[in-house]
């Protein structure tokens, strides 16, 4: 399982920075790398749009 971001990212970015593992890439909207994505939520609580789900 991982964490997806949905098409209500406004490519802030805020969400890359809060990654440990380092599994987001920039675009727009966002996505996230779902073989590096250890499911820990830090990314959701930084969304500002509430745009980050759990897969
Ligand atoms: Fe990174 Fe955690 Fe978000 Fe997965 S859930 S993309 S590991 S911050």
């Amino acid at each position: 399982m991982a964490y997806q971001i949905t098409d209500k990212c406004v490519a802030c970015g805020l969400c890359k920075s809060a990654c440990p593992v380092e599994a987001i890439n920039e675009g727009t909207p966002y996505t996230i790398d779902a073989d590096k994505c250890v499911d820990c939520g830090a990314c959701a609580g930084e969304c500002p749009s509430e745009a980050i789900i759990a897969g």
